[in-house]
């Protein structure tokens, strides 16, 4: 085996992040470049007039495995950043007026459930404990195992078909749960990674114990403040990174990866290269002169991506004290919806809306008075729907403007001071994502774990995969699940 003393990741996304943090306490000398001028990938931050907005993630969930990258690094989270708890984890809206406020409270959530349909309390119990049962199975057993062999695969099997991977998320709800408000509750978990819950293998209920047992995570100062204490953790322990550093192309000979060759001309050399980029853009156009990248940009290219979404950050001199952080703003309606979102050719008239409202948990992430916030909606990816975002953008915008300022947030328009959004085309150009796609391959069973791009190529034995489209996928668990199953590769050989 080749020992692997230098390494280099390209992309400093949460994934590329943990991965270079592993590598470099590892004691490989690590390169992380990131195409853009900040870190983070789809967790940027934009900043405007004292309104700071992060770009992506948000619902922090499972610290622990954050805190695990400190602690291989010999030093403590807590000296780095701050999480500060959110409560309720989010509170969920429909158009009749109720909503639902799903929190860490099992008397709460009783009295919630109660409610709306006495028979569900029993249901709800059910449902946690088979969403425990998957969260052993599919995340503390294998989310950060590298799936290199299909025996891996056939030895998951039985419990998989115990636990009926095979139905879909809402389906699955369905069973134990009637009341079609409460199944949206427990079903929509699996849109934040990409995932459509009539589609989408009901392993991804797991989301639901995640969050029951390690809570829901805010970092004082924003996600960006999370990134921000990575990028110092891995630079403290000596690791190098440069940004506005777009890799043109990673450089091969024979079955070996050599290094990277920047747009700008300089070069990289490397034992080993990692790509946090999207799969396709790292095959297609970074691995493009080589057979091997040629030929799995084009089989990846023709696999099913997730949605992509709109993304509108605003920021109000007002600060909207009847929100709660996270809020679900459920559409008329959600089967229908999301077929329009996952197989729709164009954007439908109606929407369900995420939005964000940090400064409910954190004040200082804008003006005194003032609030920060953004807004997001689902929509197809560009394969599916080549929307004009040029056009369709602003006019979008002036629509869920309107929404929440009827809905949520009364006077909203005339408290404006700044606004921004983030298109499919964003997500195509700025972030290299095949599609636009917003979370890479739809996580659907065909394309999980060994079905997935492996966290190791089959062909170049020293380029590796790390982030949403390598198992186990996408979300910050994920991707940081990510990066230590291919650490573990990379590693493996490393004198300690
Ligand atoms: C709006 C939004 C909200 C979300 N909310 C949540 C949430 O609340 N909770 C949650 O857990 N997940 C959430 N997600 C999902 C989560 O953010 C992503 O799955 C995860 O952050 C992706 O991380 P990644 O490591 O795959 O890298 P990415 O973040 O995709 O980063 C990849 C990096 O590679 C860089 N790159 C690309 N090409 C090159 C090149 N040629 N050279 C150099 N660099 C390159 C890019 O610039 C980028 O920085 C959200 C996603 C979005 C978009």
């Amino acid at each position: 085996m080749n020992q692997v003393k230098q390494a280099v990741v390209v992309g400093a996304g949460f994934g590329g992040l943990a991965l270079a943090i592993r590598l470099q306490a590892g004691g490989v000398q690590t390169t992380l470049l990131e195409k853009r001028d900040k870190p983070g990938g789809r967790a940027y931050v934009y900043e405007d007039q004292g309104f700071v907005f992060d770009a992506g993630p948000t619902v922090i969930t499972d610290p622990s495995a954050i805190e695990e990258l400190f602690a291989l690094a010999g030093k403590r989270m807590g000296d780095y950043v701050e999480m500060l708890p959110v409560s309720p984890f989010y509170r969920l809206c429909w158009e009749d007026g109720s909503h639902f406020d799903y929190a860490n409270d099992q008397d709460a959530l009783d009295r919630q459930i109660h409610a709306r349909n006495p028979a569900d309390v029993a249901g709800y119990r059910r449902f946690l404990d088979y969403s425990k049962a998957v969260f052993e199975e599919g995340y503390l057993k294998l989310g950060a195992v590298p799936f290199l062999s299909f025996r891996d695969m056939v030895a998951a099997g039985p419990q998989l078909a115990r636990l009926q991977a095979w139905r879909s998320v809402y389906s699955l709800v369905a069973r134990f749960i009637q009341d079609e408000h409460l199944r949206q509750a427990f079903s929509f978990h699996s849109l934040l990674v990409g995932g459509n819950p009539f589609a989408t293998s009901s392993i991804y209920t797991l989301i639901h114990a995640l969050e029951r047992k390690w809570g829901v995570w805010f970092p004082r100062g924003g996600t960006g403040a999370l990134v921000r204490g990575m990028v110092k953790l891995f630079e403290d322990i000596g690791g190098r990174i440069e940004l506005n550093a777009p890799v043109a192309q990673i450089e091969a000979n024979g079955t070996r990866v050599t290094g990277v060759r920047l747009e700008d001309g300089r070069r990289f050399a490397a034992d080993a290269v990692a790509s946090n980029a999207d799969v396709v853009h790292t095959y297609a156009a970074l691995l493009g002169q080589h057979p091997r990248g040629a030929a799995e940009g084009k089989a990846l290219a023709g696999k099913r991506f997730s949605n992509s979404l709109f993304v509108l950050y605003f920021g109000l001199d007002h600060h909207h004290r009847q929100l709660q952080h996270h809020t679900v703003c459920f559409g008329p309606r959600y089967r229908e919806l999301i077929a329009d979102i996952f197989q729709g050719d164009a954007l439908a008239d109606d929407f369900s809306l995420y939005l964000h409202a940090p400064c409910v948990t954190d004040p200082s992430l804008a003006p005194p008075g003032c609030g920060s916030h953004y807004v997001l909606a689902p929509v197809p990816h560009l394969g599916n729907a080549p929307i004009d975002w040029e056009v369709e953008g602003p006019l979008y915008r002036d629509r869920i403007f309107d929404y929440l300022e009827r809905r949520y947030m009364p006077g909203l328009r005339s408290q404006l001071v700044t606004s921004r959004i983030f298109t499919p085309h964003d997500f195509r150009d700025t972030l290299n994502a095949h599609l636009g796609s917003a979370f890479s391959l739809e996580p659907i069973l065909t394309q999980s774990a060994w079905f997935r791009p492996h966290n190791r190529d089959a062909e170049l034995h020293n380029l590796y995969l790390v982030g949403a489209g390598t198992h186990p996928g996408a979300g910050v668990p994920g991707v940081i699940g990510s990066a230590k199953a291919t650490a573990g590769l990379m590693l493996e050989g490393v004198a300690a």
